[in-house]
């Protein structure tokens, strides 16, 4: 690994100011900014960020990761995590076996009457359970990981702006160092230059960086949204099961809610309740928070799922989904999770995805890195998108089709009907088509159906600019 400092800028060596660059940061002349370099540069330390700098250092490669919070922080998140989340986590070396890590066994749906137990399938790809931790703890302990296998990290660093040379390509980031935390105080805040030739944005559903870049997203993609809330339960912190609910209603009315509520044991005495939904076809965005207000009262009250038990107040979040944003690559710019759309349509799960495509972006930068600058280095970059597409390509399409043409019109509650419910074999196909968990080549009659049936779907074709 590269040996780097951070220096200060001398004044005849301003960022913004180095010959044959035009930075598009807004580090105003004459100013000193602190500086440094690296070979990538990651913004933002979610799940996708410190996989990305995770898989960067382990290959090898001089990282350098912002972060503008400083760990452990929130994010409003479900916490829940499937097999494939989890299968991350190990090919990271995450320590899952030690205190605070709350295991599932699998899904429990209720849809009306109905309430059926659906485990985890037992595949040979991924592990057989799934995970929940929360997003405080979790985002801390993946940033630390990064930090153990060599990436340097700065929390408390803002990114502004993007700095491009005269081609338009990213060349590296301006920042705002001390700008959160505790110890942040007027003052002690100071602009900086960081540089790279490659620019890995994971800054989350806000995509700054990306926008910056004139990378809009495709409006004709919904964005949903969700909300969740902790609550202290003894009755249901130490479930087996995350509990997926999908007959909730918009408020004061009896029409479906396009989404689903989840309540996933935490093993703190805690659980994770919220709901996400995408905007009706018809009746637009419905109201979360009271549509959960309204769903809560309908729990048991030995539940706790009551405003007396609530751990902090209820908050709410953007899911963007089914690759919202395009190109995922660049000009020297790769995106990843969140800031390149990647919830999946078919559950809204973003963990795992974030942490696959930081990996997969690691590789495609570390390949890069070791070619030559110039045509053969843009390639390996180009191949990032190419390798998304043909992961999720087929099957993001499917589930985007899902989501405009039932999921928006009737959310979950007709798909699980009395016949669905009924029969063991289509809540396990259906549940392995949601959470994208299957074995390929195929192991089973699941397998072939839902590999068969992804297939059959037209590949997207990858965006290139
Ligand atoms: C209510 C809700 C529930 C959800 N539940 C689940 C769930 O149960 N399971 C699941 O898999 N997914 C869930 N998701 C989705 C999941 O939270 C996201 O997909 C996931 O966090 C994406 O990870 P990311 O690293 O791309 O972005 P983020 O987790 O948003 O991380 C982005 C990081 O970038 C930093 N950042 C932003 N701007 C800057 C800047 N300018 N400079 C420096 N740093 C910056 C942020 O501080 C943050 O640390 C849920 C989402 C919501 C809203």
């Amino acid at each position: 690994m590269r040996e780097t400092t951070s220096d200060r800028s001398s004044p005849d060596e301003q960022p913004g100011h180095v010959s044959g660059e035009v930075p598009s940061g807004e580090i105003a002349s004459g100013e000193v900014a602190s500086k440094e370099e690296a070979e990538v540069i990651v913004v933002g330390a979610g799940p996708a960020g410190s996989s990305a700098a995770f898989h960067l250092a382990k290959a090898g490669v001089d990282v350098l990761l912002l972060e503008k919070s400083h760990f452990p922080r929130e994010k409003v998140c479900g916490d829940g995590l499937t097999p494939r989340a989890v299968y991350q986590l190990i090919r990271m070396g995450i320590d899952i076996n030690s205190p605070g890590w709350m295991r599932s066994r699998g899904m429990r749906w209720v849809a009306g009457d109905h309430r059926v137990h659906i485990d985890w399938p037992d595949l040979g790809r991924y592990p057989d359970f799934g995970l929940s931790r929360s997003r405080h703890d979790f985002d801390d302990i993946l940033a630390r990981n990064a930090v153990a296998a060599g990436a340097r990290l700065r929390s408390g660093v803002k990114v502004t702006h993007p700095v491009t040379d005269r081609a338009g390509r990213i060349i590296g980031v301006t920042g705002v160092a001390g700008v959160t935390g505790a110890s942040a105080v007027a003052g002690e805040q100071e602009p900086a230059v960081y540089r790279a030739p490659i620019v890995i944005a994971a800054d989350g559903a806000s995509a700054r960086l990306a926008l910056a870049m004139g990378l809009e997203r495709d409006k004709s993609r919904q964005i949903a949204t969700a909300a969740r809330r902790y609550y202290h339960s003894a009755e249901r912190s130490q479930e087996e099961y995350l509990e997926l609910w999908a007959d909730l209603r918009f408020p004061g009315s009896d029409r479906y809610l396009p989404g689903y509520g989840w309540i996933f044991p935490m093993g703190d005495g805690r659980v994770n309740v919220g709901l996400g939904a995408l905007p009706h076809r018809r009746y637009g965005k419905a109201d979360l928070r009271a549509a959960l207000a309204q769903w809560l009262a309908r729990t048991p009250h030995a539940w706790g799922l009551r405003d007396e038990n609530a751990d902090g107040p209820v908050r709410s979040a953007a899911l963007p989904l089914g690759f919202n944003r395009h190109p995922l690559y660049t000009r020297g710019l790769i995106l990843v999770g969140d800031s390149g759309g990647m919830i999946s349509p078919w559950n809204g799960e973003g963990i795992g995805q974030a942490m696959e495509a930081g990996e997969v972006a690691a590789e495609s930068a570390a390949l890069a890195l070791a070619l030559p600058q110039g045509p053969r280095r843009e390639r390996a970059l180009h191949h990032y998108p190419v390798e998304m597409n043909r992961r999720w390509g087929r099957y993001y399409r499917l589930g985007n089709a899902a989501a405009d043409l039932v999921f928006s019109r009737s959310g979950f509650q007709p798909v699980l009907n009395r016949y669905v419910m009924g029969s063991p074999f289509l809540l396990k196909t259906l549940a392995r088509l949601l959470a994208n968990l299957t074995d390929k080549p195929s192991q089973d009659m699941i397998d072939h159906v839902l590999n068969t049936i992804v297939r059959l779907v037209p590949s997207p074709r990858t965006v290139r600019r």
